[in-house]
């Protein structure tokens, strides 16, 4: 690990006191050694203005100038400002300063004593005009020119920091620099000297420099480069190590196809499997005869048909006499995937059944005991039957539907159920491809890349309310159902966004009085959510009036409108899946978008949506338009968290990572070699305690 010496402590920085260690404690800070760790957010350029014509967007401005006069006003009470003319190499510059004004003390006391006739100061701050010579500057710092410490704030590349309530970005440079030059050189280096060399990177202590004091815009690209990689690199040790560990288990139990449900099943789905679901399912029995668990994520568009898969796969673990877990996020998809199950299994014998909070405390300890006879082959639920009383006779595969909330860590706990189980992980955001093995390296990926046919994907456009209800009351005449969204359940004070309850009321009184509707929200229980869904998947409302809880996983056969209110308050990701909610059996259907972008931002998504039809492309624009950020908060739970570097800005580095991990790894499988006793220490100070596993020994 990189750090400075461990005696310097942080109270014997200038200007830390028990206030300050507290405020610095908040963001993680321990001791002097952290600061050098702890990265800036952001950096401004605050290399001086030398003319009036320079556009000053985006940041402030930085001017150095010389005080010929200055005065405090206190128009009223409570407000104050302090007003200075500035001379400059390039003319004449009205600074303000603006200050909440106190009876108890003068607020411009320490402005008074520097900013006098004569001063030779820099002042950082923003102009109305957005031209500096069009309007006053409104100063956000200011510094003399003959403070020592000047040169860390103006005149150059400024780190911005993360902070905390109390803690000023002035205080946090110095001390990050104090931290920085007080210390011994930072000595250890955790990436071997070959790889510097191999990769044209920086030394660490010369990163850690540069990247809070940059010198040149080309050092702080060169700083982020190498600690970026440096991330990346622990992070792809960490994922082959891991799956290295997987693999080495052996499950101890074998498959044999035997075809005896497989084949029966086959007969009667009533259609052809498509080329992808057949390889897909080849890919996953593959993997479950091999001898180590399977741990295998399988990504298709809504509407792939990933359940035959999930099904087939089930099957091959009941046919040999074997049980299965079929897993869903929530209640309601767990309900759904029962009726799923009793579609695609009837006349096959296999026992399921499924453990919600709907059942009673009797109906409950009735399935532990089948189940733990092993007279139940499927248990459907959603996570909670990741809890301790659940016990089976023989578990052997789980399937976890919409992997969203399914960290490393809740494979691990599954992992404990079974000894050694197989486990199937399904996702519907499909996850481009370099994303995908940085963020879900332990996991093999199967891809569901073609639609079954004559599915055509909702023909989607943006319209007025009442178009859209007209569509809707034109659709239920010939017999179909339809869905409109919204973005909140219930009013808020201001009402800025239509909200699900209120609109229900709204529309069963007027514009949809002559259609059945129901009404579906997270803040019904349980036994209603299950209840209003099940009627709606047997025709017995026309529209269903619900928030984004539709979004994952609903399948009502009858349902070909779908309109979203406020469709600008929606991510792409969820409305690709919301659209995937109609035409399920081939039907045409269409998806209505309603809505007021007020960013370019979301006129870009709802423009996205119209164009585009394939979720993997959806994905991508999704990945442009908004930075990782999202998919990274997928893989949660602490799973993956990148400082420095972005997996998508850095592309090149994730590549070089991989192929170096690959590398080191082959040529010195537990790391046992000195030179890569840094690269060592600092992966397992990075993920050993948070992944709970490996063993380098
Ligand atoms: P998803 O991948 O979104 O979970 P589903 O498994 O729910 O998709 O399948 C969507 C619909 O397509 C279901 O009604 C299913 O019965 C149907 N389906 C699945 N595979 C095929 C196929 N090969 N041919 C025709 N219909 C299919
Ligand atoms: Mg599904």
């Amino acid at each position: 690990m990189i750090g400075v010496a461990r005696e310097l402590r942080l109270e014997d920085l200038d200007g830390v006191g028990p206030r300050r260690l507290e405020e610095l404690d908040r963001l993680g800070i321990r001791a002097a050694a952290d600061l050098p760790l702890y990265l800036p957010r952001d950096w401004q350029d605050r290399r001086p203005v030398e003319s009036f014509d320079v556009p000053l967007s985006p940041g402030p401005a930085t001017v150095r100038a010389r005080v010929v006069r200055a005065r405090a006003f206190a128009p009223r009470p409570g407000l104050g400002f302090f007003k200075a003319s500035l001379e400059t190499g390039f003319g004449r510059v009205e600074a303000v300063w603006f200050k909440r004004s106190s009876r108890a003390y003068d607020v411009f006391a320490r402005l008074k004593k520097e900013i006098v006739p004569g001063a030779d100061i820099w002042v950082v701050g923003r102009s109305e005009g957005g031209l500096l010579g069009a309007g006053e500057l409104h100063v956000e710092e200011h510094y003399l020119a003959d403070d020592p410490k000047a040169g860390l704030h103006v005149g150059r590349l400024v780190p911005i920091y993360p902070l905390t309530e109390g803690l000023t970005q002035r205080f946090m440079r110095e001390i990050v620099f104090e931290a920085l030059s007080r210390a011994a050189v930072p000595s250890a280096e955790s990436l071997p000297a070959s790889l510097l060399e191999k990769r044209g990177l920086l030394a660490a202590s010369q990163a850690l420099r540069g990247v809070h004091f940059p010198g040149s815009a080309e050092e702080l690209r060169a700083a982020r480069e190498r600690l970026s990689y440096e991330e990346l690199l622990s992070l792809e040790l960490a994922w082959i190590l891991k799956r290295r560990q997987a693999k080495g288990v052996a499950k101890g139990f074998a498959y044999e196809i035997k075809k005896n449900l497989l084949t029966p099943f086959r007969e009667r789905l009533g259609f052809e499997l498509t080329r992808a679901q057949k390889r897909v399912i080849n890919e996953i029995f593959d993997d479950m005869r091999e001898s180590s668990p399977m741990t295998r994520l399988l990504q298709g568009d809504v509407g792939s048909g990933k359940t035959v898969v999930a099904l087939s796969a089930l099957l091959l673990a009941i046919e040999n006499g074997f049980q299965g877990a079929f897993m869903a996020p929530t209640e309601v998809l767990a309900e759904q995937h029962l009726e799923t199950l009793r579609r695609f299994l009837e006349g096959l014998p296999v026992r399921f059944e499924a453990l919600t909070s709907r059942a009673t405390a009797a109906r409950r300890r009735q399935i532990l005991g089948l189940l733990g006879r092993g007279e139940i082959d499927i248990l459907v639920g959603t996570h909670a039957l990741l809890e301790g009383d659940v016990r089976f006779k023989n578990l052997r595969l789980a399937v976890v539907d919409e992997q969203h909330r399914f960290g490393v860590r809740q494979r691990a706990s599954l992992r404990q159920k079974g000894e050694t189980i197989d486990l199937l992980i399904m996702t519907a955001t499909p996850i481009p491809r370099t994303l995908a093995l940085s963020l879900y390296g332990d996991l093999d990926v199967s891809t569901l890349d073609e639609m079954p046919p004559g599915r055509v994907p909702a023909d989607t456009s943006r319209c007025s309310e009442e178009q859209a209800l007209g569509i809707l009351l034109e659709e239920a005449r010939r017999g179909r159902q339809g869905y409109v969204v919204f973005p909140v359940i219930e009013d808020s004070p201001r009402r800025e966004l239509r909200s699900a309850k209120a609109e229900f009321v709204r529309l069963a009184a007027g514009p949809l009085r002559d259609l059945r509707l129901g009404l579906l929200h997270g803040a019904l229980p349980g036994i209603e959510k299950a209840r209003v869904m099940r009627e709606f998947s047997e025709g017995r409302y026309d529209v269903l009036v619900a928030t984004s809880i539709v979004e994952v996983g609903v399948d009502a056969p009858n349902a070909a409108v779908m309109v979203i209110e406020n469709a600008e308050r929606f991510g792409l990701a969820s409305l690709h899946q919301l659209r995937g909610r109609v035409g399920r059996r081939g039907q045409s259907s269409r998806c209505l978008l309603i809505g007021d972008p007020q960013s370019e931002e979301a006129a870009r998504r709802l423009e996205a949506m119209e164009r585009i039809k394939d979720g993997f492309r959806i994905a991508e624009e999704d990945l442009k338009l908004r930075g990782p950020g999202e998919l990274l908060g997928i893989a949660q739970h602490g799973d993956v968290t990148l400082r420095a570097a972005d997996i998508v800005r850095d592309a090149g580095l994730v590549a070089w990572s991989r192929a170096d991990a690959e590398e080191i790894l082959s040529r010195d499988p537990h790391l046992a070699d000195p030179a890569n006793a840094g690269l060592k220490e600092a992966l397992l100070k990075r993920y050993q305690g948070r992944w709970n596993w490996f063993d380098l020994a």
